[in-house]
């Protein structure tokens, strides 16, 4: 896969995206990572990117030109146009579908706003546009980042093991089960028995149910619309016990 970016800050990427995970994704070549600097495409001594809002009121917007000359010549430089993606607050919220719907681009460029945001007529170049939360950052860059690093996880061979994506957190519209490694008894808190029993079967049911609990206490928003049978949900709306 091919990520570009567009930004008043290119430097801001290079030390997460060449470290860990992402580093590795791209010496494997699953990644082809480039962050472009919007200046670049700026005509003037002063290489402006902003200027005042029409109609008053505070801070500075980011001009049309040099993002339209930007995506238009980022997007000709190669075959395949990209997925081109905004961010604005006013996005639609970005969560785990949406990381799995774009880890099948081959090539996705996001445009990252900064000061106050960006003239609407932008918005045009846009295929969509995403918000990492609700809360107001200074700048697209970390959204960029975050965005790319949920998405690139999920291309079959960044992550060591190929189940490891599959049995985690909103997989199925469910948290992960709770998990635990050595020591089996630390500061007097010990793992749940079933866990050390080398019940295969066991561990499953165990893990099964809590998920569900969990989900259940932490996100029950999340519960309409999880992947559960028929007697899991019965359980759950008696407020069942999950645990035997
Ligand atoms: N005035 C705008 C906020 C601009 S913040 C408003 O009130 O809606 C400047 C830039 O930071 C935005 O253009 C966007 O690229 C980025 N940004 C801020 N918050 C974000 C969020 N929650 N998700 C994604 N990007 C965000």
């Amino acid at each position: 896969m091919r990520i570009e970016t567009l930004s008043v800050f290119p430097e801001v990427f290079a030390p997460y995206m060449d470290a860990s995970m992402m580093g590795r994704a791209q010496k494997k070549d699953l990644l082809d990572f480039e962050s472009y600097d919007l200046r670049d495409w700026t005509h003037d001594r002063h290489r402006t990117v902003d200027d005042a809002p029409f109609g008053g009121g505070q801070g500075m917007l980011m001009k049309p030109e040099p993002i339209f000359e930007a995506v238009r010549d980022i997007a000709s430089r190669q075959e395949g146009r990209p997925h081109v993606i905004f961010f604005s607050p006013c996005g639609k919220r970005f969560d785990e579908d949406v990381a799995r719907r774009l880890s099948h681009e081959d090539r996705i460029l996001f445009v990252c706003g900064h000061y106050e945001g960006m003239d609407e007529r932008c918005y045009k170049l846009a295929d969509e546009t995403l918000s990492i939360g609700d809360y107001v950052l200074t700048g697209g860059e970390l959204a960029a980042m975050v965005v790319t690093d949920a998405v690139v996880r999920l291309i079959p061979g960044v992550l060591g093991d190929e189940a490891s994506a599959e049995d985690e957190s909103f997989a199925g519209n469910l948290l992960e089960y709770e998990q635990y490694t050595r020591p089996a008894i630390f500061e007097g808190m010990a793992v749940p028995d079933v866990l050390l029993s080398g019940d295969h079967g066991a561990v499953d049911a165990w893990r099964r149910a809590n998920q569900i609990e969990r989900t259940a206490r932490w996100r029950p928003d999340l519960l309409a619309a999880a992947n559960l049978t028929a007697e899991e949900r019965a359980r759950l709306e008696d407020g069942g016990e999950w645990y035997e």
